[in-house]
This record gives structure tokens, sequence and C-alpha cells, in this order.
């Protein structure tokens, strides 16, 4: 019987366990992929995310920063093409190293860390959660509590819960060209015909990173063929060739932020409790959410007394700072842009 089992190695992830495993409880942290795993993500860590992880894990380390280094932050434009800048330095990492880092200090620290191990479903019983695994086989593990750090696409929210998906699709290529854009800053465009949600440009090492945010997954080539036309009118974009190309997902996150902390000894962080912030900065906040299911859990023992009440209560209350963040930050957007405020 483990003191908590936590599902998916991503920050909200690894952060619950480095701290419940520093704390002297016992965790097994499972992970579907082989790490390092591959995150569909720009990447961008503000310094909000900067100060978690350096109080949590350590300085962090230059090996797994990309080019330019230093993202001086970001120019938003709306539809009515007007632009806004927000300058505040951040770095600029690469996903699959950062987590892996995070990955292995949680288990360097004395988390048990099993790779290529999905979680398929949580059974909650009279004193603990029978959690079904497949690693090639299908096998049991039990645990007091369990924190599902397993992104946006949880299959352990959508088990508990059955409610409908309600997803931003992202569709990003790689390439190498110019364009008359400064490199230094991330640039978000909100025109509707560009995208359902956002468009983006930035950079990373040799590659320019060209995204879009949509709805409907079938649309998305239309939607990123239209904004390389636009960057091309207006930015003078000349792509030489294609590297790769990527498909992620997040949360749709509506106005008003609602949140899905979980239920009973089940505890949800990061994505998979819908905790995103505009533009799709998201690690601070699956960090903060992992760090306040960790201090709700220890909070738990503490008490001797394994009243899931009082769990989720202490979570929900630990959690508000980051959830009022959030609304703050969605509400500056949708003075923006109004599609932010009409979000549907
Ligand atoms: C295109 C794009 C760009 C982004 N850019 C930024 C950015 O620049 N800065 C920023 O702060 N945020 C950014 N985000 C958001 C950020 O990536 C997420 O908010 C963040 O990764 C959420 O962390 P998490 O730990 O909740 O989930 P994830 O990072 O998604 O980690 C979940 C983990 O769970 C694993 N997993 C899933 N299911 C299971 C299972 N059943 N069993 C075991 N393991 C499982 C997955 O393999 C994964 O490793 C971006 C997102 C996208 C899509």
């Amino acid at each position: 019987m483990y003191d908590v089992m936590v599902i998916g190695a991503g920050p909200a992830g690894c952060i619950t366990a480095k701290k419940m495993t520093d704390a002297g409880y016992n965790v097994l942290l499972v992970e579907k992929m082989k790490i390092p795993r591959e995150k569909s993500c720009s990447g961008i860590l503000i310094k909000k995310s900067i100060n978690i992880i350096e109080n949590e894990f350590g300085k962090i380390p230059d090996s797994i920063l990309c080019k330019p280094n230093i993202s001086r932050g970001i120019i938003i434009t709306n539809e009515k093409n007007q632009s806004f800048k927000f300058e505040s330095d951040s770095l600029n990492v690469w996903r699959s190293l950062l987590d892996k880092w995070l990955a292995f200090k949680a288990k360097n620290a004395g988390a048990e860390l099993r790779q290529l191990t999905s979680a398929i479903s949580c059974e909650e019983k009279h004193d603990h959660v029978s959690v079904k695994l497949h690693d090639g086989e299908i096998y049991e593990e039990k645990a007091r509590i369990i924190v599902a750090c397993d992104g946006a696409g949880s299959i352990i929210k959508k088990k508990l819960f059955k409610n409908p998906n309600n997803y931003i699709f992202t569709y990003q290529t790689f390439c190498k060209g110019t364009i008359n854009l400064d490199h230094n800053f991330f640039h978000a465009f909100l025109h509707r015909s560009l995208s359902q949600y956002d468009a983006w440009f930035n950079v990373k090492d040799d590659f320019l990173i060209f995204g879009v945010g949509i709805k409907e997954p079938s649309t998305m080539k239309m939607y990123h063929s239209k904004f390389l036309s636009f960057l091309n009118s207006q930015f003078n974009a000349q792509i030489e060739s294609y590297v790769k190309e990527e498909i992620g997902m997040m949360p749709n996150v509506m106005p008003g932020c609602p949140v899905n902390l979980g239920m009973g000894r089940i505890l949800f962080t990061g994505e998979a409790a819908n905790f995103l912030n505009p533009i799709g900065e998201g690690i601070s906040s699956a960090l903060a959410s992992g760090y306040a299911a960790a201090e709700a859990i220890k909070s738990l023992y503490k008490n001797n007394n394994f009243n899931t009440k009082f769990l989720m209560n202490t979570y929900k209350d630990n959690i508000l700072a980051e959830k009022q963040y959030m609304t703050r930050q969605w509400a500056i957007l949708s003075t923006i842009s109004s599609k932010f405020s009409n979000m549907k």
C-alpha cells in the first residue's frame, strides 16, 4: 500500500511526488511514456514557475535551455491589429528535458518512478484506492491517496466524471527560415480568421515555431496555412523547410475558470483539474496545484483522520490564490480581446 500514488510525470505530478517524498511518505509515480517524453509546449517558464521550481527542485540547469535562453515577454495582437507588449523575463526551455529533470529529482529524492506504465482506472474502497495499471500487462496497486496529474486528456477524470470533452487542440510546425518579428518575444495573434483560439510564433534554437489553437481538429491545417500567409504578408515570413509538426491539446478554459479538484481520495492537479492561464501558460499553475495538493495530503496525514471532506476542503483552500490568479489573468485578456470575453 503506497501512501500516495501520482499519475503522470509532468510538472504537476513531479512536484507532488517530490514534496510527498521529501516529507517522508511512500510515493509511486507512474508515467505512461518513456522519459524523456515529448510534450507539445512552447516551453516558456515564467518567473512564477522558475521560483516554484528553484525552491522545490534546485537551480534549473543550463542544459535544458534553448536559444534565446531568455524570453523577454509576450506581444499580443488582437483582432483590431492593436498590439500589447508585456515585458517580463522568462526562461526558454525544452519541455522534454525540463520534465525529465523534474521526474529524476523526484526519483532521486526517493519516489518510485515507473515509466511506460499507464493508469487505466481508479476505484475507491473503504480505506484506499485501487488503481489498474498497464505496462504490457494489467495489474493493480493500492494507495491511500491518488493524485491524478495526467494532463488535459485525463483518463482518470473522464472515467470518474463522464463529462463531455472540452479541449483546444494545438498544431505547431518547427521550421527553418526567416521572419521580421523579434525572436526575443513570444507573439500571440487573436484574429478570428487565424485560429479558433490563438495563433503564435516563437523561437527555440534554430527553429521558427508557428502554431494555431483550434476546436475542430479537421480545421488545423487550414488555419495554420492562413496564419503563415498572414505572417508572410505582414512580417515577410519565409519558410525554407518544415522540420517537424506537433499536435497537442489543452483544456478549453471558460470565463470564470471552473476547475475540478477531484472526488474523495482522488485529487486532480494541473491541466487534469483544468488549470491553465491565458494564451496557454499552464506550467506555473500545474506546479502551484501540485504543491497545494501535496500540502493538503500532508495535513490529512498529520490529522491522523482520513476524512476526505477535510482533504478536499484543505486542497480547495490551498489553491484559492491560484484560482484567483487565473481568473485575474483571464480578466486582463478579456479587456484586450472580445474573443476571450465572449468565449463559448
Ligand atoms: C502548444 C502548447 C504550448 C504551451 N506552451 C506553454 C508555455 O510556453 N508555458 C507554459 O507554462 N505552459 C505552456 N503550455 C501549457 C503546459 O504545457 C501545460 O499546462 C502543462 O504541461 C500542464 O502540466 P501537467 O503536469 O498538468 O500535465 P502534462 O505536462 O500534460 O503531464 C501529464 C503527464 O501525464 C502522463 N499521462 C497521461 N495519461 C497518463 C496515464 N493514464 N497514466 C500515466 N501517465 C499518464 C503524460 O504522458 C504526461 O507526461 C502549452 C501547451 C500547449 C499545448
